[in-house]
């Protein structure tokens, strides 16, 4: 999907707006899981200040997440603002890009080239950058017990109290005698 912006990259002041509603059936094989049936909603304006190309407004989609403690699935609105800034210089950024191996650094080069922003690479860029690093279900979710495998939001176990049990054991054999008569 590419938005063409050779009208912009000539004359200086001029924007345009792009409102897209992606399905997310067609965001196969990513390295995300998006809401069956949801849409990914794009709403960016495009404006050519001179030199460069800015890139201005929302991403938002609607994830499915696995939480970090317990490991369930749960869902997820991701809503990414954008502000971006691109060197308008077309056929040097197209070289460039040719050179250069692909990191997460020089994304805003990689998804411009020539006199067209490729706007799918852009919006799964900024969707895989911006997932939480340690997604959680909940604030209060009480993970899996490391020990028997429980999701401890569903019941509990008694693992960690049997943990504690025995510690107790061990304090009170390192108390002197006097201490254990009082
Ligand atoms: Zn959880
Ligand atoms: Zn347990």
């Amino acid at each position: 999907m590419k938005i063409d912006i050779s009208t912009i990259i000539k004359n200086v002041g001029k924007s345009i707006h792009v409102r897209e509603k992606i399905p997310a059936k067609q965001f196969k094989n990513e390295e995300f899981k998006l809401a069956e049936g949801s849409f990914v909603d794009v709403d960016l304006t495009f404006s050519n200040l001179g030199t460069i190309i800015t890139v201005k407004g929302s991403i938002e989609a609607d994830l499915i997440l696995n939480c970090s403690r317990c490991l369930i699935e749960y869902p997820y609105h991701l809503s990414v603002f954008i502000e971006e800034d691109f060197y308008n210089q077309s056929n040097l950024v197209a070289d460039y890009i040719e050179e250069k191996q692909l990191d997460s650094n020089d994304l805003r080069t990689v998804y411009y080239s020539g006199e067209a922003i490729d706007l799918f690479d852009m919006v799964r860029e900024n969707i895989l950058v911006n997932i939480p690093i340690k997604p959680v279900c909940n604030e209060a979710c009480k993970g899996i017990c490391p020990q028997c495998g429980r999701n401890l939001n569903e019941e509990d176990c008694r693992c960690r109290n049997e943990k504690i049990d025995l510690r107790l054991e061990v304090l009170k054999k390192l108390l002197p005698d006097e201490d254990k008569s009082k």
